[in-house]
């Protein structure tokens, strides 16, 4: 694999801030040399299809009235509905959601899942509420968004701070607006709801299987190898568990609150159980740089975007990178890892997990038949090895990135769409 540096590309990526759709458009740029005849509609791709922006007034506990600001963006719907999660975050803006619902364009596309691609959030920091609080704000932003979303329309999941209650809220929601019980309007949500065995830890998962895959492919056993992960929460606990299971030694951890280090190997069990997360173990160190010096085979990026710059890409002693979250890595971090030949499997194909058994509980709903845990984790495990395979022949036959040779396979589907269908009107 190797990178594809421009003098184009370098330009743009020496002037650019960690603006997550800036980010996205680079990547985009990357990939139309390889577009051949779809090249001609690349642009679908830079513009996001509709984007709404709600404001979220809330009585809280005190009396008093907040207002907080949400999105729900829908970048693509030439291949099926919407889908993708909401995320509840002091730092959510219209450009990241436009990133991310974009970013689902691309990973629905390379999984070959029959949706486009949304996402949602809103600008707010849901551990200064209160359960209460929580509720009333996810309703009134439901309530808001529940304009353009649907089982057949646009399917959110969750994300960053949103959860399976979370979920059953909307759900609940955008019911009584309608008049029926609407399963199939989230995935994601509680099983008694409608919800889907295997889906809290799909991503997780996912993420195990396209790094386990990759691993054996540059000849690195996953039993033995050391692992740093960054962001131990839905995606990172899971993703923890399994490589911990299958042999591995989690070496260092990182959340929002503090960094945990031990050569010898954490106890996940152990520290997943803590309710504070790494912050209430003894001897959680602050979050300086200790974590990406940290001499480690495989690193996980499972907290959110921008967290590889150049700076650390050129500390990092990992031979293999996955990205576990949505957009962890700058373009010009990207060029760093592969002038170092460390492999990364990109985000759009590495967490593609979460959305394909979020697909899968879209079909159960809608069939009102549910399957065992274990033909879940069996047919994910299958779709995801097979997209990897061929996104590896891609790449090797390209001599491009991983995640260019993603989006070689996934725009080739989503610009196709766009053609037979024409432009109406
Ligand atoms: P989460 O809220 O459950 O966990 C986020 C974790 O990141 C927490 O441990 C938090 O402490 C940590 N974190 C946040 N800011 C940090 C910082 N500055 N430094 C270090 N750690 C930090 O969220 P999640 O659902 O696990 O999502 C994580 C990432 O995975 C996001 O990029 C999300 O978009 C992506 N993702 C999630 C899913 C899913 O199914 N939940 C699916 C695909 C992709």
């Amino acid at each position: 694999m190797s990178s594809e540096r421009g003098s184009k590309h370098l330009s743009f990526i020496e002037t650019a801030s960690p603006n997550p759709w800036s980010t996205y458009l680079a990547q985009v740029d990357r990939v139309t040399p390889y577009l051949k005849n779809r090249a001609r509609w690349v642009e679908t791709l830079k513009h996001p299809k509709r984007a709404l922006i709600v404001d979220v007034p809330i009585e809280m506990d005190d009396g008093s009235v907040r207002h907080f600001e949400g999105y729900r963006v829908q970048h693509n719907l030439s291949r099926g509905p919407g889908k993708g999660g909401i995320r509840f975050h002091p730092q959510v803006t219209l450009d990241e959601t436009k990133a991310l619902a974009a970013w689902m364009t691309i990973k629905t596309a390379a999984m070959d899942l029959p949706f486009g691609g949304a996402k949602g959030g809103v600008c707010v920091d849901p551990f200064t509420l209160s359960q209460n609080e929580l509720e009333k704000l996810t309703r009134r932003y439901t309530s808001e968004i529940s304009l353009i979303i649907g089982p057949t329309k646009d399917i959110p999941a969750p994300d960053v701070n949103t959860s399976a209650q979370v979920m059953a809220w909307i759900m609940d929601t955008y019911s009584m607006q309608v008049g029926f019980t609407a399963s199939g309007v989230v995935t994601g949500k509680p099983i008694h709801l409608g919800g889907s065995l295997g889906r809290v830890k799909a991503t997780g998962r996912g993420v195990f299987v396209t790094g386990r895959e990759a691993a054996s492919r540059i000849g690195l056993k996953i039993e033995g190898a050391k692992v740093s992960i960054q962001g131990l929460g839905n995606v990172g606990s899971a993703a923890a568990e399994l490589f911990a299971a299958n042999g591995a030694k989690v070496v260092a951890v990182q959340d929002q609150w503090g960094t945990l280090i031990d050569e010898h190997g954490l106890d996940i069990q152990t520290l997943l159980a803590q309710p504070q997360g790494i912050r209430g173990v003894k001897g959680a160190l602050a979050n300086d740089g200790a974590f990406w010096d940290t001499p480690c085979d495989i690193l996980i990026l499972a907290a959110l975007e921008s967290q590889m710059t150049p700076e650390r890409a050129r500390k990092t002693k990992a031979k293999l990178v996955l990205e576990g979250a949505n957009g962890p890595t700058l373009p010009d971090a990207d060029d760093v890892l592969a002038d170092r030949n460390i492999l990364v499997v990109p985000d759009v194909i590495c967490n593609a997990g979460g959305v394909t058994v979020s697909y899968f509980e879209w079909v159960q709903d809608f069939s009102s038949y549910f399957w065992s845990e274990e033909e879940i984790n069996a047919r994910l495990d299958k779709l995801m090895v097979d997209a990897l395979r061929k996104i590896w022949t891609c790449a090797e036959n390209n001599k491009i990135s991983l995640r260019t040779a993603t989006y070689v396979i996934a725009c080739e589907r989503i610009l196709a769409a766009r053609e037979e269908r024409g432009l109406y009107p």
